[in-house]
């Protein structure tokens, strides 16, 4: 029987280490970004170009979301949002994310 291979990359053992630990990558020199739920249109766009290895948006209810522990601040998602909602949440400003947040880079609709 012919091998299957997946077409999505494995998320790296660091990107686990952060959501086991709920840190973001101290080395990280630009701030996290964060989505204005209120411009937002839901179109998922953001989250195909997010990197596997930092996999930081996702779906959550209605909302889409970015957990500022996983985000580097790569900036990979702004230009191709259609409506330019994403923005950058100054590292001193951003909180914990909330505890019903973790359920989705833990979950089995983890995208990344
Ligand atoms: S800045 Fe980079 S790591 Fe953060 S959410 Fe956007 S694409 Fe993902
Ligand atoms: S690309 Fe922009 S509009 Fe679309 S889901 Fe992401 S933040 Fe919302």
């Amino acid at each position: 029987m012919p091998c299957t291979l997946s077409a999505v990359a494995a998320p790296s053992a660091a990107r686990f280490g952060r959501i086991e630990n709920r840190e973001r990558n101290p080395k990280w020199k630009n701030p996290p970004l964060y989505i204005d739920m209120d411009e937002c249109i839901n179109c998922d766009t953001c989250i195909r170009y997010c990197p596997s290895s930092f996999g930081a948006i996702f779906n959550h209810g209605i909302d889409v979301i970015i957990l500022p522990e996983l985000c580097s601040g790569c900036n990979k998602c702004i230009e191709p949002c259609p409506v330019d909602c994403i923005y950058e949440l100054p590292a001193e400003n951003w909180t914990p994310s909330p505890q019903d947040w973790w359920e989705e880079p833990l979950s089995t609709n983890d995208p990344y």
